[in-house]
């Protein structure tokens, strides 16, 4: 280890800021932000500095560096474009042992300053001892994007419950069960949806002598078209949270990377009239396995609320008095059109949208067709690839002209995305003389035009 991690307590305790630019205003607002009382030494500074003097948030004396202004000093930090006055304010400081940080030279300085993630009181400093300061960026953004922003919040409700906690329980072990279980269950949950009443709560049950933690939860989570990359946050981690996971088709092998490793995997399948696991039976699985006290994710392809039946799942859900969590996906119409740089509104093209389900029952669909053939609309058809010809026929017989431009999405987002792009006339030609396999979404409008000027992802 280069370095020792420590984390100082430097409330009301004077540190000195060496320079009035840019980055001595980063500095000093960190600082600020630990509550020290700063002084800033710079014979110029910019705007904010000003202004934060200007409201006593800090002190600033404008004139050049002396060796005094070390003086009583508890942090020093050198941050000018001058690399002698650096040397010096480096040697000064430990000469009488204060520690010094000089931005960008790691060489003079006695302490580095981490990358943070800042989740209060949880803070978690990443530092690669000065030798790739980027990388150590790289590593924050990660755990940013890892944790949720509310963690802070769970971590100051479990301080309020602590001694609580140790006068209920008083073995370590028996603790450290009862806080593991909290962390990872409904009322962490509770927290990060912003619920901390509700979650002081069932805390405060918990501890209770009657406990009836029976009952697990159902996440129905939106996994997104395909790519991995556009979960959200929030999906990502009740995934990896999850004791069973129930999925289908829809949802990527990418994804399904992503979910956590020892968790039960159950496949309920999806092919259009051919459900693997008939929709009431999946409604009554997620009752029965949340019923068990698991952790149960419902993964869905795209957003659960898009012709995606999430309702109906969570329905059965509310009457079994199951507590669920939504999470909504990037819904195929959204991730499909982005990536095959076709704008779904546009000022010239469409000024409004329709998502329609092209399902075939019993042969035809039973969409109202006046009002989809109207001027400056963009439609997407879901479930369509076929029905094609069937709503191609519909459409120009209410009206729409042949030659509007048509786009096939086949697979959008992932590695075997493709686009074909025709017109209302051939759309059935194309559909069937041409191996194009579901998931399919079909846009139909103006705006497909634009994929001439605007496709970024397959070039
Ligand atoms: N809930 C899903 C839609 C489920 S319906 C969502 O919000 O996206 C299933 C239909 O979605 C498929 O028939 C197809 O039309 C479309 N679809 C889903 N993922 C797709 C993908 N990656 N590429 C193309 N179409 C997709």
């Amino acid at each position: 280890m280069d370095y020792l991690p420590i984390f100082i307590d430097i409330k009301h305790q004077p540190c000195l800021v060496v320079g009035g630019g840019d980055v001595a205003y980063r500095k000093i607002n960190l600082l600020l932000k630990a509550d020290a009382a700063v002084t800033c030494v710079a014979k110029e500074c910019c705007e904010e500095i000003r202004k934060l003097a200007k409201s006593k948030k800090i002190k600033y004396i404008k004139k050049a560096f002396i060796k005094s202004d070390i003086n009583a000093q508890m942090l020093i930090i050198s941050a000018t474009d001058n690399v002698n006055l650096n040397a010096r304010v480096s040697a000064l400081a430990k000469e009488v042992n204060i520690p010094v940080n000089v931005v960008d030279s790691p060489a003079l300085c006695s302490f580095v300053m981490p990358s943070i993630v800042d989740r209060s009181p949880i803070i978690i400093a990443v530092s690669s001892a000065g030798k790739a300061p980027v990388l150590a960026r790289l590593v924050r953004a990660k755990l940013e994007s890892s944790i949720p922003h509310a963690y802070g919040k769970l971590a100051e409700l479990a301080g309020d419950f602590r001694d609580k906690v140790k006068q209920k329980l008083n073995n370590i072990e028996s603790r450290r069960h009862f806080w593991e279980k909290i962390f990872s269950g409904i009322v962490a949950e509770k927290v990060f949806s912003g619920k901390i009443e509700e979650a002081k709560a069932d805390l405060q049950a918990q501890l209770g002598e009657h406990v009836d933690d029976k009952t697990g939860e159902v996440y129905l989570v939106g996994a997104g078209p395909g790519d991995a990359d556009l979960l959200t946050f929030k999906a990502l981690r009740l995934m990896q949270q999850a004791d069973v996971i129930l999925y289908d088709r829809l949802v990527s092998d990418e994804v399904m990377e992503l979910v956590r490793r020892d968790a039960e995997l159950i496949y309920v399948g999806k092919e259009c009239a051919n459900h693997t696991v008939a929709q009431g039976d999946i409604n009554q699985l997620l009752v029965d396995l949340a019923k068990q006290g698991r952790r149960v994710c419902r993964l869905k392809g795209g957003d659960p609320f898009i012709f995606g039946r999430g309702g109906e799942e969570i329905e059965t859900l509310a009457e079994n008095n199951v507590p669920f969590q939504v999470v909504p996906g990037i819904t195929a119409a959204s991730g499909c059109s982005t990536y095959s740089g076709i704008p779904l509104t546009h000022r010239d093209y469409s000024q409004s949208l329709r998502f329609v389900t092209g399902h075939l029952k019993d042969g035809t669909m039973n969409l109202p067709w006046d009002e989809l053939v109207v001027e400056q609309q963009t439609i997407v058809f879901y479930m369509a690839l076929i029905g094609a010809k069937y709503l191609s026929k519909q459409l120009m017989a209410h009206g729409m002209r042949a030659n509007m431009p048509v786009a096939l999405i086949e697979r959008g987002t992932t590695p075997e995305h493709k686009v074909y792009v025709t017109t209302l006339m051939e759309l059935s030609n194309l559909v069937e003389n041409t191996n194009i396999h579901a998931p399919t979404l079909i846009i139909v409008g103006e705006v497909v035009k634009l994929r001439e000027k605007l496709n970024w992802f397959e070039a």
